[in-house]
Formats: structure tokens, C-alpha cells, sequence
């Protein structure tokens, strides 16, 4: 385990651990942060874009195998609010096709996958061959920028090692294996300043109380906004068998796009700064100069859809209280807190 400036850097680290090579092909959700996507394309890799499932912005892993073609390198699931894609599929996929998965965990710290198959409980981004974690200010546990790589391998563990070593054996040069340290392989410099991590740790220390409050504000939100999806005016996160759930954001996906523009301004002119994300990576200019036009409907749905409400650990009932009540005004229905 290396503790990185970011994420990114990390993604990159297993782009390059895998050997990625121009023309090789990962396969990742569309829906995601672009980060994702740079680090394989940075190694020359194509990136072949999946479609969300039907009731979760996650990746679609009945679409994986249709997709896999003699390049196919990697699968790189996206546990998206900390919700676990489908796992023993991705696993099984990987080991029939012998390819490599890297789960960006950015967003699942602390949370697990159930397997419908064992009922083993598994903490995400230590089942596939890497798990890369974020710790960017808008994380669970944050330290403004700052991530973590986890390895299931020796091998990867070895080379990593160099990698983070400016791609010389100055580790194994510590540890008095060789009598001087030189330029071994390719690296780069994945350190974290000493200030940040000092930060993170005591983020890390607090894990616990973090969680619980975060999760409590979750399930104060889904179970206050409940009204509104029996009503069929939003659609609610879909609470999964297979996943617990880490309180990392609350979305909503209202019912057109159009809807989502008032309800953004109508929110932000109350003073409660709502937010979309990710506009769907296979529609985007970038990627658009290589690739044709593909149709990801689910994906585009979420992009046009989905709003974000304020999560975070300052977050008190009474601000949770007005914005719900906002919402509920927004619908023109009356729900009012005492
Ligand atoms: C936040 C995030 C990233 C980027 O993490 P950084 O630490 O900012 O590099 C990548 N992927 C997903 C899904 C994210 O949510």
C-alpha cells in the first residue's frame, strides 16, 4: 500500500504496472470522473466506454463480454457512491479472458460488497488485481489531494516500490539488497507532501465518526425524501443486496433535464448550492476526435438526470431540515420541519 498526491497518480502507476501499451483496450463505465479514463489514455490505451445500469449510475457488467476483443487488457469498475458494481461477474470475465481488473475505489472507502454467490463480504478495492482510493477534498476521507494504491500482487508490489522510487531501487538499496541505487525502470514522483499526510492520518484516526455521520445524513435525506418517489415526481438511490453503502453522496435523478435546470436554480437561488456531475465521457470533444458516436443510454440519462445534494460532515438536521423543505416546495408540496 502507497499513500499518492492523488489518485490520478495512482491510476497511472496501474496503467503502467499492468504495461499498457498503445492500442491495448480497458473498458470503463462512461459515467466517471475523467481521471479514470487519462491515466490508461496517457499509455496509449483505447478506452471503450459501458453504458450505466438501468436503476444505478454504476457500470452495466451484462454489457462487459460483448465488448471484449483480443486487445482487452483491463476492466476498470467504477464503484460509483460507494456502491460495489458486480463483482464476482467482473472477476470471472477477468479470469476467463485473462484480463486485468483495477477498481477506482475513489469513492468506496469503508464500504463492501456482498457476494450473491458465497456471501462473503468483501472490502472494495481489494478484490480486483488494484484498487486505487482517493483522498481529494470531495472524498469521505479527505486530505485535499491525496490517494492510495492497493496491490493483490508481490510482483506489482515489487515494481510499484520502483516506480515510487523515481524508477530506481533506492528501497531495496535501504534495505542493504544492493550496495548502491540506480535507474532501473520508469517512475515518477507519486509523493504526498509530509503536511497532507499528516492531515490524512488524522482523517484516517477519525474514520468512524466521519462514517456515522455521513451515513446518518444519508439515510436522514432518503428517508425524508421518500415521499417524493412514491409520488414518482424523483427516482431515489436503489439500496443494493450486494453492496453496503458508505454515505458518500446522495443523488436524485429527477425526471428530465429540463426539470433538473429549474430545480438548480430554484435551490441555488434559496441558498442551497445543488450540483450535476460527469457529462458522459463518450460524448465528450476529446474523446469524439478518435471515436465515433456511440450510444449510451443510461449514461446519458444519469448525465442529463441526476442532482447531488449537500453531503458532507459539517451537515446539521436543521440545514438538512431547510433544504428538504426547500425541495418539497420545488414540488409545491408541504413538508415542514418543527
Ligand atoms: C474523485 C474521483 C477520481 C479522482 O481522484 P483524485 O484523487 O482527484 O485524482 C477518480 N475517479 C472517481 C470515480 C472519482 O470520484
Amino acid at each position: 500500500m502507497f499513500i499518492d498526491n492523488q489518485l490520478y497518480g495512482f491510476l497511472e502507476m496501474a496503467a503502467i504496472l499492468c504495461n499498457i501499451k498503445e492500442g491495448d483496450e480497458v473498458i470503463m463505465p462512461s459515467y466517471t470522473f475523467v481521471s479514470t479514463a487519462n491515466a490508461f489514455v496517457l499509455r496509449g490505451a483505447k478506452i471503450v466506454f459501458i453504458d450505466s445500469q438501468p436503476d444505478h449510475p454504476g457500470m452495466d457488467a451484462e454489457k462487459i463480454e460483448e465488448l471484449i476483443t483480443i486487445r482487452t487488457r483491463i476492466i476498470v469498475p467504477v464503484h460509483y457512491a460507494g456502491i460495489a458494481c458486480d463483482m464476482d461477474k467482473i472477476m470471472a470475465l477477468a479470469k476467463k479472458y485473462n484480463l486485468f481488473v483495477v477498481e477506482d475505489a475513489a469513492q468506496s472507502i469503508d464500504s463492501y460488497y456482498i457476494s450473491p454467490n458465497t456471501g462473503e463480504k468483501k472490502v472494495l478495492g481489494s478484490i480486483g488485481h488494484i484498487g486505487c482510493f482517493s483522498f481529494h477534498e470531495t472524498k469521505n476521507i479527505q486530505c485535499g489531494e491525496g490517494g492510495m494504491i492497493v496491490l493483490n500482487s508481490d510482483d506489482f508490489f515489487q515494481r510499484a516500490e520502483i516506480l515510487w522510487e523515481k524508477g530506481t531501487n533506492r528501497a531495496a538499496f535501504f534495505r542493504g539488497e544492493v550496495d548502491k541505487y540506480s535507474w532501473v525502470d520508469i517512475g515518477s514522483s507519486f509523493l504526498q507532501s509530509d503536511l497532507l499526510a499528516a492531515f490524512l492520518y488524522s482523517q484516517l484516526e477519525n474514520i468512524n465518526a466521519i462514517q456515522e455521520k455521513r451515513k446518518n445524513i444519508w439515510t436522514y435525506y432518503y428517508t425524508e425524501l421518500k415521499n417524493l418517489e412514491d409520488d414518482g415526481l424523483v427516482k431515489l438511490p436503489v439500496l443494493s443486496k450486494t453492496s453496503t453503502n458508505n454515505g458518500h453522496l446522495f443523488y436524485m435523478v429527477l425526471n428530465s433535464n429540463s426539470e433538473r435546470n429549474e430545480f438548480i436554480q430554484f435551490m441555488r437561488k434559496n441558498g442551497v448550492y445543488v450540483t450535476f456531475h460527469y457529462q458522459s465521457l463518450h460524448k465528450s470533444s476529446y474523446f469524439l476526435q478518435k471515436e465515433e458516436l456511440k450510444k449510451l443510454n443510461f449514461a446519458e440519462y444519469y448525465s442529463n438526470n441526476l442532482i447531488r445534494l449537500p453531503l458532507y460532515f459539517e451537515v446539521e438536521v436543521e440545514q438538512q431540515n431547510y433544504i428538504i423543505n426547500k425541495i418539497y416546495s420545488f414540488y409545491r408540496k408541504t413538508r415542514t420541519f418543527n
